[in-house]
């Protein structure tokens, strides 16, 4: 099944809000109106950043949407510092990541957080974009496929297929994240087919041939062509690369 690419920015950490409205609208002022055509583009930038890049992407008439870094799973109450799925969606934002490796790492997400949020997000009709990656170690051992399956299991536990289906997994071996260190598109493609028959074990082969699996991990302008021709590749979750226009704009134009 032919499935539309997704590149989706990860801006982490990136941008007040005066510099994520210069970043957008010089995205913006690249646009081509062909491109929601071949390509979907979501923009995660920090929370303070989503309404005035979902204003300037609107203003523009772009078909660029916006989306959160992270949320919380539960819809209002006693959580102080956290944001939760009604707030992110009052705003237009169509999806957020979960589980990003440096949540798990530095802020102690488990799979169960995670899960959490991907049910939070779907009930609201937002969609998630579940990150799953092993570490260099797991690599090593030689139990990536099991490490990464063992989370998309645990991301879409209680899930049903309805609801997994508008989802998105993104592959991220936390060794290629910020190092510039990429999978090779071998090791990017077998892993991500992996997800896939994972994802068909759980919710049926055609909706997991509807599922968008991305590669995350230093992709760049020097390596998505190589990347994007895997058959399980769908898409990228860019995090450096999208912290520039020139080069953020050259990722979206490797998809059409
Ligand atoms: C990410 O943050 O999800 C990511 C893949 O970062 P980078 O592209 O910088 O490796």
């Amino acid at each position: 099944m032919a499935r539309k690419p997704l590149m989706a920015g990860n801006w982490k950490m990136n941008n007040t809000i005066g510099e994520a409205v210069v970043l957008t609208q010089e995205i913006s002022n690249q646009y081509e109106k062909e491109w929601p055509e071949s390509v979907d583009i979501v923009i995660c930038p920090p929370f303070v950043d989503l309404k005035p890049a979902k204003t300037v992407f609107d203003f523009d008439k772009t078909k660029i949407a916006v989306g959160a870094q992270n949320v919380y799973g539960e819809p209002a109450g006693a959580f102080t510092g956290e944001i939760s799925v009604p707030m992110i969606k009052e705003i237009g934002c169509t999806c957020s990541i979960v589980g990003h490796s440096e949540r798990r790492e530095l802020f102690g997400e488990t799979n169960e957080g995670v899960n959490k949020k991907v049910k939070a997000l779907v009930a609201a009709g937002l969609y998630a974009i579940v990150c799953v990656g092993e570490s260099l170690a797991v690599r090593e051992e030689g139990t990536t496929d099991e490490y990464v399956c063992a989370q998309v299991r645990a991301a879409f536990a209680g899930v049903d297929a309805r609801e997994a289906t508008t989802c998105v997994v993104a592959y991220e071996p936390i060794w290629a994240i910020g190092t510039g260190r990429t999978a090779t598109p071998e090791q990017a493609e077998a892993v991500c087919a992996a997800i896939r028959a994972t994802l068909s074990e759980m919710f049926g082969e055609e909706v997991a041939e509807g599922m968008r699996v991305l590669y995350g991990g230093s992709m760049n302008p020097g390596n998505v062509g190589e990347l994007m021709v895997q058959p399980n590749v769908d898409g990228g979750l860019i995090g450096g690369a999208s912290l520039k226009a020139a080069s953020f704009v050259q990722l979206i134009e490797a998809c059409l």
